[in-house]
């Protein structure tokens, strides 16, 4: 039976969607488009694009509320007290935020629910930078000299007006990454979700408007990536905080210039996830390794571990327990219990997948199974069935670029200096996966990969920890105080005493 998601998106009532702005909803009459969805290609919904004029309104909102408004000259116990509420109601619609999060990018309900890209997950984020309001604190520092009766501190004081613009495919997450520090440090916020994603944004945007924000703190613009530029580049934004791809993010590090606005570029990967001989055992983490390619957002996680960089005398073992996860992955209906995958978002995304499997074959690699997409009742979505290739090499264009997608590429290795050559030799350097028993190889191999973050026997992020990229991976920190300081200007004052 063929899927339709469309009875789910009409028993939620999603409405055609509309712009927030200086504290009021805005019905569109500019120009609209279309979201589909990834299983079927159906529309989904109607959304606003933005565009110059769209953003010149919610820009010029966020600046008139930083610049003469109370929120960030408010004291900390007030803004708190305006923000807690959000907290309790995304737990009340965390179903159906999940269920908007599925019809937005077809990741399973069941994760959509459960994991930590959840409206839950949302919420516990909210909770922790709400925590550090009352404890945004300066420093003061010892007399430096007795030449003068001077005395310093410093101030950490909002950066101004934030954009903040998303990735489509953990989008209750990455909003409150962005919006829960930056409210939190004092700042005016513009969000514009992904073109793929917007519902479960409009519905985040409905709760954070629910909220007594003095008008202007808060503003959402939909659109595509014309949107997102004019936001980028204009200059009255302070920061752009950033989650996408690295071509997208060099374009925003060059349209940041004129005002030299404070960036977070939170970008793509090529992680390594290094099988060592002393791992402790091989089916677990080949299963581990290819279920992140396969199951849940079907590799489509900045932090996939896309290389498994696996030592030669392994490497039988661990395609045959590739084999035997692959097996469990059922695609279907998002909201079926039994769906383990997503499919990837977009058609020209699925092409792009299919070129890189068209080019590893090309280059030398062996596709041991995969790659292909399904027929039948799924032909209308973007599946692909996930693909694992062996005898690949670090020079091949599957090693070296983001497939972002379905696709595990293995490559062995011999000895602990060449599988670090392997990881390390990469324009990435996101995050990254060590597996060994040998406490001693594991500290000395985290300290060798160049990468903003690594796993030692597993890898997940966490809200009150810093996450981010070296090299074409990103520029800043997100996570804990890492948010706060990227959302806050240190100012220093000094005082003279003998005056
Ligand atoms: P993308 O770069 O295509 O789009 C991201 C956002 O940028 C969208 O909102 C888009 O509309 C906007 N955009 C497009 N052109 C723009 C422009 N010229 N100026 C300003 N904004 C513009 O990325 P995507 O396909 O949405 O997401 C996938 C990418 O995101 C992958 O590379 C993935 O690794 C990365 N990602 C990184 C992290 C992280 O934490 N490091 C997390 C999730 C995703």
């Amino acid at each position: 039976m063929s899927i339709s998601l469309a009875p789910m998106r009409d028993e939620l009532g999603v409405r055609p969607g509309r712009l927030f702005i200086a504290g009021a909803w805005h019905e569109w009459e500019g120009e609209r488009f279309h979201q589909r969805h990834p299983a079927t290609n159906e529309i989904m919904i109607d959304c606003a694009e933005a565009g110059t004029y769209g953003v010149d309104l919610a820009v010029a909102a966020a600046r008139k509320a930083f610049d003469e408004g109370p929120w960030r000259r408010m004291a900390a116990d007030d803004r708190k007290r305006v923000l807690q509420p959000i907290v309790e109601r995304l737990y009340k619609a965390e179903k159906e935020l999940a269920q908007l999060q599925t019809l937005d990018n077809g990741v399973p309900f069941t994760f959509s629910r459960q994991s930590r890209v959840s409206a839950k997950g949302a919420a516990s984020v909210f909770d922790h930078y709400l925590g550090w309001i009352d404890k945004i604190t300066g420093e003061t520092f010892p007399q430096f000299s007795d030449a003068s009766n001077m005395h310093y501190m410093t101030f950490r004081e909002p950066v101004g007006v934030v954009g903040a613009i998303l990735a489509w495919n953990a989008p209750l997450l990455t909003f409150a990454m962005k919006v829960a520090p930056a409210l939190a440090c004092g700042c005016t916020v513009v969000v514009k979700p992904s073109e793929y994603t917007n519902m479960a944004v409009l519905k985040l945007a409905e709760i954070v408007a629910e909220c007594d924000l003095p008008p202007g703190v808060f503003n959402l613009v939909t659109g595509a990536g014309g949107t997102g530029a004019a936001l980028a580049s204009h200059p009255g934004v302070d920061k752009v905080t950033f989650t996408g791809s690295p071509a997208v993010g060099e374009k925003i590090l060059l349209a940041s210039g004129a005002n030299m606005k404070r960036l977070s570029l939170e970008l793509g990967g090529k992680s390594a996830g290094i099988v060592f001989p002393d791992t402790r055992s091989v089916a677990a983490t080949a299963t581990t390794l290819m279920g992140l390619c396969s199951t849940f957002l079907s590799g489509q996680v900045c932090s996939t571990p896309s290389r498994a960089v696996v030592h030669r005398s392994l490497v039988d073992e661990f395609v045959h327990h590739a084999r035997e996860q692959v097996k469990s992955v059922r695609f279907g209906d998002p909201f079926d219990p039994a769906t383990t995958s997503a499919p990837v978002i977009s058609r020209l995304q699925q092409a792009r997948i299919l070129g890189y499997i068209e080019s590893g074959k090309q280059e030398g690699a062996e596709l041991v199974f995969g790659g292909d997409t399904p027929g039948g009742d799924l032909s209308g979505g973007n599946w692909i069935n996930p693909a694992l290739f062996l005898n690949v090499n670090n020079k091949m264009k599957i090693a070296r670029e983001e497939i972002f997608g379905p696709v595990l590429s293995v490559i062995a290795f011999d000895t602990e200096e060449e599988a670090i050559r392997i990881a390390n030799d990469s324009e990435y350097g996101l995050a990254g996966c060590i597996y060994t028993t040998d406490v001693s190889r594991a500290f000395r191999v985290a300290r060798a990969i160049r990468s903003g973050s690594i796993g030692v026997n597993a890898y997940a992020s966490t809200p009150n920890a810093p996450m981010g990229g070296v090299k074409r991976s990103g520029i800043g920190r997100e996570g804990g105080w890492s948010s706060i300081e990227a959302f806050t200007e240190l100012k220093t004052i000094n005082f003279n005493l003998d005056a």
